[in-house]
């Protein structure tokens, strides 16, 4: 089977948590490479980089064309050679390009939004809401990662066709170890979305003296990253700046919980390698997390600060509490491996082929 996969605004070599790179790169360089041993793979990405081959099946492509339609056509012309059987495109701007690709060649089409700009609670970008929409009627199917986003997905727009399959994690980088910590930790690229501010509005409700650690890079530019580090002043907030993905097992080994404070959340892959290292995990129901870390593998309640520090101060005051809950979550990201899910792709991709 040969796979033509576009993820025009970030390419999977690009090191995540700041800037355009976080769980997308993650889950495309980690999905192909689980797919590997079953197909061929170009990955078509944005940029004048040299080609990579990130292994012996996965060509990584860089097409030095900002206007989308030039992509487009250079991707049509790669088709004209390699004969790809599938496109999967990743996220909206990659969704226009497969948009202007289908207008001129016609092979089964699936796309992952990884956000819905009609899903997200804060300011929203009507243009993106309309090519969203467009590629929703477009495709073949959508892929979403969990059943609650599919569901209001559907919601939206009643004619979509959506498969659910779950992001994955690699849980031989990400294993679990004693907790003898209570430290706080947040990891992520910093942007607006990612709910800081909740987050420091709970440290200051805490009545210890508690450190929070905070990994991840500028990503709405360095103005924002600058007002929530002077929003943290005066409180015991560390902010370390990006770190290497497969350096990130110590800092979840060193923390006693991973808090996902986010306003909008589609799946928080971040979460999965919390459990996998065995850290329970506070965040708000009403995200991705709910499908994953759920009732059991830490403590999910309704949005705002208080919440969240009643959720911290009760995994603080417990370290049993903490432990159970670490060990559920490890069993639970077992399932999420990255060759499981690799599976259900492959799966999807055939019967898609075959029509
Ligand atoms: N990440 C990383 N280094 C950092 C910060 C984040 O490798 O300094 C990774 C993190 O481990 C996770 C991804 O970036 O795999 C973030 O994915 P998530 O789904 O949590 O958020 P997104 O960036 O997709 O909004």
């Amino acid at each position: 089977m040969r796979i033509c996969v576009i993820s025009y605004h970030s390419s999977p070599l690009d090191p995540p948590g700041s800037g355009n790179s976080g769980g997308m790169n993650i889950c495309i360089s980690h999905l192909y490479q689980a797919l590997s041993p079953f197909c061929e793979i170009d990955i078509f990405t944005y940029g004048s980089r040299r080609n990579t081959k990130l292994n012996s099946s996965i060509d990584v492509i860089y097409l030095d064309c900002q206007n989308l339609r030039n992509f487009a056509d250079k991707v049509i012309s790669y088709h004209n050679s390699r004969r790809y059987d599938i496109i999967h495109t990743h996220y909206w701007l990659s969704g226009v390009i497969g948009l202007l690709t289908m207008r001129k060649i016609k092979i089964p089409w699936i796309h992952s939004l990884h956000t819905v700009e009609m899903l997200k609670g804060i300011k929203r970008d009507q243009f993106r809401i309309e090519v969203e929409e467009e590629i929703i009627r477009v495709c073949n199917f959508i892929i979403s990662p969990t059943h609650k986003e599919a569901f209001a997905i559907k919601e939206i727009y009643p004619k979509a066709r959506i498969i659910t399959i779950p992001h994955g994690v690699d849980v031989r980088t990400f294993t679990p170890s004693i907790d003898g910590h209570s430290k706080l930790l947040f990891v992520g690229r910093i942007d607006p979305i990612k709910g800081l501010d909740l987050l420091i509005d709970a440290l200051r409700l805490l009545k210890y003296d508690i450190e929070l650690d905070v990994i991840g890079g500028a990503s709405k530019g360095e103005h924002y990253f600058e007002s929530i580090k002077t929003y943290g002043d005066g409180l015991p907030v560390r902010f370390l700046g990006p770190i290497e993905h497969t350096e990130l097992n110590q800092s979840y080994m060193k923390s006693g919980m991973l808090i996902v404070p986010s306003y909008y959340e589609s799946f928080g892959l971040v979460a999965l390698e919390a459990m996998a290292s065995g850290r329970p995990v506070i965040g708000f129901d009403d995200t991705g997390l709910s499908e994953t870390v759920g009732a059991d593998a830490g403590i999910l309640v309704k949005r705002n600060a208080q919440n969240l520090a009643q959720a911290i101060t009760s995994l603080i005051d417990n370290r049993e509490l903490r432990h159970n809950l670490g060990l559920i979550g490890r069993k639970k990201a077992l399932g999420y491996k990255w060759e499981n899910i690799a599976q259900r792709y492959l799966m999807t991709y055939e019967k898609i082929i075959k029509g």
